[in-house]
């Protein structure tokens, strides 16, 4: 029986992390969770409770709605991918919508909100075999993951990318939107004053501004067997 490692991959916004993410836990037969989608799901709920004002988030109540709040992965066969739920509803297309990606890193520099979702997902991980994608994996969350990556890619290969993924989704949105937005969150991310994306010591690089994901997985192969053995 292989040992089972969790895998941190964190990086800069749209670089494919959970793709790639996702193809690993594929071929590991491991979990996989994306801890965007629950920053997002986060996001979603106080967009829908009418709790900003002027980009803030004005609440006295953000502790109790943390603590109520229920966000999780179940499986959809019709799309064959876990989808995240909020309070039981299935949100994976509202969590990923224009509106949401433009308050996601204002939410997601709020203290109260990284512990709860801090604590959520070290309990995810605690089986192993896991891979989780995020900004602060293999910083904050699992400092001790045995395999840690850094993801980054040319901003404007990201846009492309991204851009393509909303336009088959028929979302409406132009290049430059979608560029602002990608450099606008890496900006939050690296810049706010808890857990702030950065690349771990220990953690290796991946810039897969020409890479296709096939390539990726025979990057990390070896990486992987060896750790696993
Ligand atoms: O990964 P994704 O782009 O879906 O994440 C959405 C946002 O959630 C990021 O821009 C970042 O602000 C926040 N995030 C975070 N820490 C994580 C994962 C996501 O701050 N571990």
């Amino acid at each position: 029986m292989n040992k089972k490692i969790v895998i941190a991959i964190d990086g800069f916004s749209s670089c494919g992390k959970s793709t790639f993410a996702k193809a690993i836990a594929n071929r590991l037969g491991y979990l996989y969770i994306d801890s965007g989608a629950m920053y997002r799901a986060v996001t979603l709920e106080l967009l829908r409770r009418g709790l900003f004002e002027d980009g803030v988030v004005k609440t006295s109540t953000l502790d109790s709605i943390l603590k109520e709040i229920n966000i999780g992965f179940s499986f959809d066969s019709s799309r064959n991918s876990y989808v995240t739920t909020l309070n039981g509803e299935v949100v994976e297309d509202e969590i990923r919508s224009p509106q949401v990606a433009n308050h996601v890193s204002l939410v997601a520099a709020i203290p109260a909100v990284r512990t709860r979702l801090v604590e959520l997902q070290r309990e995810l991980g605690k089986m192993k075999g896991i891979v989780m994608d995020g900004r602060d994996i293999g910083t904050v969350v699992f400092p001790d993951a045995e395999l840690k990556i850094f993801m980054t890619a040319d901003p404007v290969v990201r846009a492309q990318r991204r851009l393509k993924e909303l336009q088959e989704k028929d979302l409406n949105v132009t290049f430059n939107e979608v560029l602002k937005n990608i450099e606008e969150r890496d900006y939050i991310d690296q810049n706010r004053d808890v857990a702030p994306l950065r690349k771990a010591d220990d953690a290796v690089v991946l810039d897969n501004t020409n890479m296709t994901v096939e390539e990726q997985m025979e990057w990390v192969d070896d990486m992987v067997k060896r750790l696993t053995v």
